[in-house]
């Protein structure tokens, strides 16, 4: 069998021995077979990386940023020659059909062409004469080491979302990626030596929470990231603040679809399609609840709703013309299927029931068909929950003001979309909803790498957002100069008064 390792100084294989002896299978979703066991790290590996990028890092934050951007930019050039092997890669350990999988490696690429302009994104500020003789300026400084720990459903986007960023801006790095789909953090990292970065700059160590608890608990490590389900978010967030380190940690997401009277039906429910079923339903950002507002629309949609779920085809990821393919465990194929069937039991109408399907050839593999929920009310747990799965729940709204509490009420915040033609409504439904990223007729609102990512409520712990300038923000930190040069006549002001610039 074969054994995928870590990635520290010397590539993959140079820790033989030195992990904890633990292993994990690494599946194949579509057939159901492990595929692989995956070295499980622990406190001692973790002190290894370290101590390397402790030597690495300080080389690495004084080189100057244009020479960064331009590791940046041989790794974007890197990424866009090797896209086909790693979507087929990251598809084969994932389970999502290949045109999604480029779509995780691009989202993170082009946070990665954000970071090319590394060097006017750090430039500082700067008050020539704040007080008699005096400048001000501030400069934003690297943390030193940082960490990021991150999910399986994109395995390519986040890891590049974090490290591009805290390594951009003079950061050494540590990923602990998921165990399910560990081999694309890998192949990145590797890409990212062949573009120039020095050695042991970034590493993927893996591992599980014994590893997660090593990272929260390492005094050297400076900063985390973490992207994941809530509860694990809000547990890394105070395990790791406790340790005095600076982390985000966002969380899972129940995201709802807001379909006014008015929307362009036909538009919404193709993009409902994609946003609820795309990915098997494994996004933080899918839509999984859509909220008709009033009973003509909900009949409206659901009518059209019917023939396009039928129209659906999950399959495997090579098979061009499916839509979705499976779920990444056959754990986690039971537990949506739990969830479906306590739906059913708190008293919603399972509309069409996407259970027990089986995919011809790969029997075994973790598939689940689109399912339907109809009368879904907000006291269900099916409901309050995240489902992660193909599952679509229609909560009927009798207007615009309950449809926009459904979503600024929920316990998740992270996304929400509004399908209107009005733009007052639309304009009103953005800046009244308590949730922290919003679509106006678009579906799946995951901001360009030039504006940020993060969501509210329990969607996320910490205060700082994902890439672009909330980023910069997080994985520096600012130092402000007070500087005057005396021409020796002194200034007569009282040393004992605090300075005022007055
Ligand atoms: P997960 O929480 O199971 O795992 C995330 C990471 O935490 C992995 O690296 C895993 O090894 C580690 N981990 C798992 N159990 C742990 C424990 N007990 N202690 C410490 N660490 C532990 O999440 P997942 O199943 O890989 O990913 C799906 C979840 O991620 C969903 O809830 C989804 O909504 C969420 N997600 C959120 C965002 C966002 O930006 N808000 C983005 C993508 C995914």
């Amino acid at each position: 069998m074969r054994l995928i390792d870590h990635f520290i100084t010397g590539g993959s294989g140079a820790a033989p021995g030195s992990y904890s002896g633990r292993t994990s299978d690494v599946y194949n979703p579509s057939t159901g077979q492990v595929q692989a066991k995956l070295a499980l790290g622990d406190a001692a590996l973790l002190e290894k990386v370290v101590a390397t990028a402790k030597e690495v890092q300080p080389a690495w934050a004084a080189t100057n940023p244009q020479k960064r951007a331009r590791v940046m930019f041989k790794f974007k050039e890197l990424i866009e020659a090797n896209m086909d092997d790693l979507a087929l890669m990251l598809s084969n350990e994932h389970g999502k059909v290949i045109d999604d999988a480029k779509g995780d490696v691009q989202r993170g690429l082009e946070v990665i062409e954000y970071c090319c302009g590394i060097p006017q994104v750090l430039k500082g500020e700067y008050t020539q004469g704040a007080g008699p003789g005096i400048d001000v300026y501030s400069m934003r400084q690297p943390l030193g080491i940082g960490a990021g720990i991150t999910p399986f459903n994109f395995p390519a986007m986040i890891p590049m979302w974090m490290f591009g960023m805290a390594i951009a801006v003079g950061n050494a790095f540590i990923l602990k990626p998921s165990e399910r789909d560990p081999s694309v953090p890998n192949r990145l990292a590797e890409l990212f030596l062949e573009a120039g970065a020095p050695e042991g700059l970034l590493q993927v160590i893996h591992g599980d929470k014994e590893m997660v608890d090593a990272i929260l608990d390492h005094p050297d490590i400076a900063a985390v990231s973490f992207v994941g389900s809530s509860d694990i978010a809000h547990y890394v967030y105070k395990r790791g603040v406790a340790a005095g380190k600076r982390v985000q940690a966002m969380g899972g997401a129940k995201n709802h679809g807001i379909i006014m009277p008015d929307a362009d039906l036909d538009q919404a429910v193709n993009d409902l399609m994609g946003a609820a079923y795309g990915s098997a339903g494994e996004r933080c950002m899918a839509l999984p609840v859509v909220v008709p507002v009033g009973e003509d629309t909900a009949e409206r949609l659901k009518a059209k709703l019917l023939p396009a779920i039928d129209a659906l085809r999950p399959g495997i990821a090579t098979d061009p013309d499916a839509h979705y393919g499976p779920v990444v465990t056959k754990q986690h194929k039971e537990k949506v299927e739990a969830w479906i069937q306590k739906g059913v039991d708190e008293g919603a109408e399972l509309v069409v029931d996407g259970r027990n399907f089986k995919l011809q050839g790969y029997e075994e593999g973790f598939f689940i068909g689109p399912s339907l929920f109809d009368h879904v009310t907000t006291d269900m747990e099916s409901y309050k929950e995240e489902i992660f799965g193909p599952v679509l729940q229609m909560v009927r709204a009798k207007d615009f003001e309950e449809a926009l509490t459904l979503p600024s009420q929920h316990q998740y915040g992270n996304g929400v979309a509004i399908f209107t033609r009005n733009g007052h409504a639309a304009r009103e439904f953005a800046s009244r909803v308590n949730v922290g990223m919003v679509g106006i007729n678009v579906p799946i609102p995951v901001p360009v790498s030039y504006h940020s990512f993060g969501g509210w409520k329990r969607s996320a712990f910490g205060d700082t957002n994902q890439y672009g300038t909330e980023g910069l923000k997080f994985w520096t930190k600012v130092k402000t100069v007070t500087q005057r040069w005396p021409d020796g006549g002194g200034d007569g002001s009282n040393a004992f008064v605090i300075p005022t610039m007055g």
